[in-house]
């Protein structure tokens, strides 16, 4: 499936999306574009036709080749938006599901929804209970500020 055509364009509109995070001890390569249900999402335009991928898998096949059916790509890393190769893992989709429906990565996840980690600088805690991300709250911000500015 990856053809020189796709690399080029992987080159150009996947890889610049995908943020190293040096500060991050297990090294997590953070997807930063569209994100759904936790998942990266990117859906480029071939001739005039969107395709979509999940840049996890993306990445998983590139490193280590196609995924078999009936496996999914688990984040050993409990990141769904990071994409190191070294922290992904083919599992079948039935251990893949009682792995998370044992709840283990929601009692504490180490990151929230987009990717950012949950480190004590960067986790505020709600007024009745649950957590938040400040880099999320500092970006929606940013996006509500340059929402009015449009008006
Ligand atoms: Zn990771
Ligand atoms: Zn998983
Ligand atoms: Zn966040």
């Amino acid at each position: 499936m990856f053809t020189q055509y796709l690399l080029e364009k992987m080159e150009r509109s996947f890889w610049p999306y995908v943020s190293k995070d040096v500060n991050d001890p297990k090294g997590c390569w953070i997807w930063t574009g569209s994100i759904l249900k936790g998942y990266g999402r990117w859906s480029p335009k071939f001739n005039g036709i969107s395709l979509y991928f999940r840049p996890h898998r993306l990445v998983y096949e590139l490193w280590y080749g196609s995924i078999p059916d009936n496996f999914e790509v688990h984040h050993k890393c409990e990141n769904k938006a990071c994409c190191n190769p070294s922290h992904l893992e083919a599992m079948e989709t039935g251990k893949h599901t009682t792995l998370h429906h044992k709840g283990r990565e929601y009692i504490k996840r180490p990151y929230c929804g987009k990717g950012h980690r949950f480190t004590p600088e960067n986790t505020r805690l709600g007024s009745q209970k649950g957590r938040y991300c400040r880099a999320c709250d500092y970006l929606n911000n940013e996006k509500a500020k340059a929402k009015r500015r449009e008006r």
